[in-house]
């Protein structure tokens, strides 16, 4: 399979972290993606170019910094399934989830309640409770979290639309991640969006663990907002520039935001002048210039996605996981002691359930140079990513994870 890779020289493009002089078997790009070789040189480009120019770089740089985000966001588009108009690198993940709930979460009378899934990633959570209580409203009374039933991992989609329909008349917002971070479970976007549409609520989605991973139309889907980062599958470095999208149907409304010269029209900015006028695109909800550097290594690390193609990730992504699937299975007839808690229309993770010994099993696996993670209580979560793992690589832990328990 890995001769026959058409993505195998991508893995070439990458700096993987050394075990004992070996490379690690690295499944942890779902948290921190790898380090594209180009990243330095994209750096260094500005360092110079700051050298050079002072302040002037912002109209004089090779990359010119004034609209540095611009380069960026026609890749952006292509992997959100957005118009390039209605995406914008900005901030970082929930300093932008916050900006966009100042737009599209509008509590108006009856309808305040906002509809999330049981156990967000923790920042979303507070992201809630914070706005909620912000609003002056008891989260325990307006969010509506969505469990998986008993003895089930995943949440199942009817039940999320059957909540929708239950709170219908006191809806506000319809906020979820787009793929679960604990259980890797896709959502599925377009249904929830029209359902939340429907009930007259807006809806938006946490897209960290789904940009980069698995196939996104959220302009044909109608989402109204969604936000990411970048440095898990986009390989964007720690803490690196975040992004977000608003639809093309709210760039000329009257939503409210929070404002900062960086949306303001570009042909009146340095004027100077009162008078907020927001840039008509997903621009004008930038607050900040754009921070150059982690800037840099987004563009560095969207090049590699440009030239790979994110379809044939995707188709390659599919394989390989469904390789790792193959071989947890394989394992199971011998042991039974794993089980995979990710459904099967998944990205590049699948979280594996030990019953047994689950953290010595874990230790195992690193001691051999195998980096995955390790969620309480008894979680290993590998996600096998398409541009840097093999085939190979999901061969020699299936080795690891079998002697482990033998
Ligand atoms: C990784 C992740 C975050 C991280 O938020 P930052 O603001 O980038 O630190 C937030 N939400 C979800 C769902 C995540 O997976």
């Amino acid at each position: 399979m890995d001769r026959k890779d058409p993505l195998k020289k991508f893995r070439g493009r990458f700096i993987i972290p050394k075990h004992k002089g070996k490379n690690v078997i690295y499944f942890t790009g779902n948290s921190l993606g790898l380090q594209p070789k180009t990243a330095a040189k994209y750096i260094q480009q500005e360092l110079t170019d700051w050298a050079k120019f002072g302040v002037e770089g912002h109209f004089k740089a090779k990359n010119l910094w004034y609209s540095y985000h611009e380069l960026v966001a026609g890749p952006l588009a292509e992997l959100s399934g957005a118009k390039k108009e209605e995406v914008v690198a900005m901030n970082q993940l929930t300093s932008n989830l916050h900006f966009l709930f100042v737009s599209f979460y509008r509590p108006e009378g009856k309808r305040i309640k906002i509809l999330c899934e049981a156990h967000a990633f923790p920042s979303d959570q507070y992201l809630l409770e914070s706005q909620l209580k912000f609003h002056g409203f008891d989260p325990a009374e307006a969010l509506i979290e969505v469990s998986p039933r008993r003895g089930e991992y995943t949440i199942r989609t009817e039940d999320i639309l059957s909540a929708i329909e239950k709170h219908k008349e006191e809806l506000a917002l319809v906020f979820i991640g787009g793929v679960n971070y604990y259980s890797g479970q896709v959502m599925d976007m377009k249904t929830i969006t029209e359902a939340g549409h429907q009930a007259g609520a807006l809806v938006g989605f946490d897209l960290a663990h789904a940009i980069g991973n698995i196939c996104l139309d959220l302009h044909n889907w109608n989402v109204d907002f969604a936000a990411w980062c970048s440095y898990k599958y986009l390989n964007s470095g720690p803490g690196s520039v975040g992004g977000a999208f608003i639809h093309t149907k709210h760039h000329r409304s009257e939503l409210q935001r929070f404002a900062g010269w960086w949306g303001h029209d570009k042909n009146s900015r340095f004027k100077m002048e009162k008078g907020f006028s927001p840039i008509p695109t997903a621009e004008g909800w930038q607050l900040s210039n754009a921070p150059v550097f982690s800037m840099a290594i987004h563009k560095a690390a969207l090049a590699v996605f440009e030239e790979a193609g994110i379809s044939r990730i995707i188709e390659k992504s599919n394989k390989l996981t469904g390789y790792l699937r193959f071989i947890i299975d394989g394992i199971n007839n011998k042991s039974n002691v794993l089980e995979i808690l990710t459904p099967e229309t998944a990205g590049s993770q699948l979280s594996i359930s030990v019953h047994r010994q689950g953290k010595e099993v874990f230790r195992k696996l690193i001691s051999k140079g195998i980096m995955a993670d390790w969620r309480e209580p008894n979680v290993i979560r590998v996600a096998p990513v398409p541009l840097y793992n093999s085939f190979e690589d999901v061969f020699r832990f299936g080795e690891v994870l079998l002697k482990s328990f033998t």
